[in-house]
Order: C-alpha cells, then sequence, then structure tokens
C-alpha cells in the first residue's frame, strides 16, 4: 500500500513569536510547492494562533506538542482539544519527554489519544524505548505494550501515525541505524495489523524520531517501513528541515 510520508517538526520549547513567525515565514517560501508530503510544523502553544494564521492556505499544516483528554475544568495551565481545534490540525501525544519529566503514562496517553481522535485532531502518537530497555533487550516487550496500551478501545482511522522515537537517539546526535529503526517499524506495524486489521496496519503511517538531519534523512526514508520522520534540533533551521522534506518527498515517490 502507498503510503503518504509525513514529515513533522517538533519546535519543544523554542523559539520567541519573532522567531516563529520568521522559521514558519522561511520553511513555507522553501517548500510550500513539494508535493507528496505530509509537512507539519508543531511550535509552542502561544504562538500555534500566529503560525496557523500565517501558514492558512498553504499546503504546511500546523500540530500541537500535547493537549490535555478533559474538554474544560480546574487543570491549570492545560490545554484541550476544544481550544486546539481549528488551530491545529495534529497533535503529538506521548513524547518520551514528557512520559519522563512530566508524568506521563501509557493510561494517560490512551485518555488522549482517544479525546483527540473525537475531537478530530490528528495524533501523531510516539513510542520508543529507553537505553537501558535496549541493554536489557527489552525493546519489543516495551514497544509492544507503549502501541496495544495507547489504542486500547480506540476506533483508528486509517492512516493514522505513530512515531518511534528511541529515546538514547533524541537529542543526542546518536541515530539508530536505518535497519534498526525498520526493524522497530516493522514490529510497531504488526501491532496494529493484529488487532486491528491488515488494511488499517498497512495504511499506518510510523515515522522515524531520533537526531534526524539532513545528512542522515535518506537512510531512513529509503527503507520500506518507515514513512516520515519526527525532527526535532533539525527542525529549528529552515534549511535543515526543508532538505529533509525535499529529500523525503524525491525519495519517497521511487519508494
Ligand atoms: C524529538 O524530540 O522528537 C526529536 C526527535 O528530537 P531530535 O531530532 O533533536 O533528536
Amino acid at each position: 500500500m502507498r503510503r503518504t510520508p509525513i514529515i513533522a517538526g517538533n519546535w519543544k520549547m523554542h523559539t520567541t513569536a519573532e522567531s516563529c513567525l520568521e522559521l514558519c515565514r522561511a520553511v513555507r517560501e522553501r517548500v510550500e510547492d513539494v508535493e507528496g508530503v505530509e509537512k507539519v510544523v508543531c511550535p509552542p502553544f502561544p504562538f500555534l494562533i500566529m503560525a496557523a494564521e500565517h501558514l492558512k492556505g498553504g499546503s504546511l499544516k500546523v500540530g500541537a506538542q500535547n493537549m490535555h483528554w478533559e474538554e474544560k475544568g480546574a487543570y491549570t495551565g492545560e490545554v484541550s482539544t476544544p481550544m486546539l481545534r481549528g488551530i491545529v490540525d495534529f497533535v503529538i501525544i506521548g513524547h518520551s519527554e514528557r512520559r519522563a519529566y512530566f508524568c506521563e503514562t501509557d493510561e494517560t496517553v490512551n485518555k488522549k489519544v482517544r479525546a483527540a481522535l473525537a475531537a478530530g485532531l490528528r495524533p501523531i502518537l510516539c513510542v520508543g524505548e529507553t537505553e537501558r530497555e535496549r541493554e536489557e533487550v527489552r525493546t519489543d516487550e516495551v514497544l509492544i505494550r507503549q502501541t496495544r496500551e495507547a489504542l486500547k478501545d480506540v476506533e483508528l482511522p486509517l492512516g493514522f501515525a505513530i512515531a518511534y522515537e528511541p529515546v538514547w537517539a533524541i537529542g543526542t546526535g546518536k541515530a539508530a541505524s536505518g535497519a534498526t529503526a525498520n526493524e522497530a517499524i516493522g514490529l510497531i506495524r504488526s501491532q496494529v495489523a493484529g488487532p486491528f486489521g491488515e488494511e488499517k496496519g498497512q495504511s499506518l503511517r510510523v515515522l522515524y524520531g531520533g537526531s534526524v538531519t539532513a545528512e542522515n534523512i535518506a537512510e531512513f526514508i529509503s527503507e520500506p517501513e518507515i514513512d516520515g520522520a519526527l525532527v526535532g534540533g533539525a527542525c529549528l533551521k529552515a534549511d535543515s528541515f526543508a532538505s529533509i522534506i525535499e529529500q523525503s518527498a524525491r525519495i519517497s515517490a521511487s519508494k
């Protein structure tokens, strides 16, 4: 099955109002006309409206980096799906930094996935093992558990997006090899195809994330199971993010 790749940039807690606009403008200028790839930028919450306004009508989509599963209530500092709807298309859920620093669990990740889909948002669900889990040969067990738990009782749409992000590769400059990522992603796909059926499994987009750069993106996109990338550091420079998008479009067209 032909799957349209997704290249998403996770800006994390970077940029100011001014530099956010400048980065949106520079990325748009370079990749507006690149076809065959879904292109997503995920700026910090305060800048989402501004980014969405700036990119309106174009081919670049906007995503949030997190959300709460309740629609409203006494949850100081949180942002709900009705607040995001109409501003963003995508939302990153269960990023390892949120799991590690903000106590997110498989259960809260599952609540977020269900709430996002119910609100018509498109989740990018993050899963991945830590360095210790890999050393202890527990990678498969972790990926199976995180995928299954996150998708419990979920009405899975065709083309759902998961990002395989080995924690040891995030922000370290030590990317996984294409072969390692391809194998892990094959396992994730099988965990979706099992309960949800072959069509949903084959339409699932699984991105690789972890120290992706313009220099190594080709190694990932060339792999048969890999359907794009979630990019951190390298998305903060328009040149490198644009090059990642351009190469992905070119390589995936010939896959
Ligand atoms: C991320 O945070 O999702 C990520 C992949 O970061 P980096 O590309 O910087 O490793």
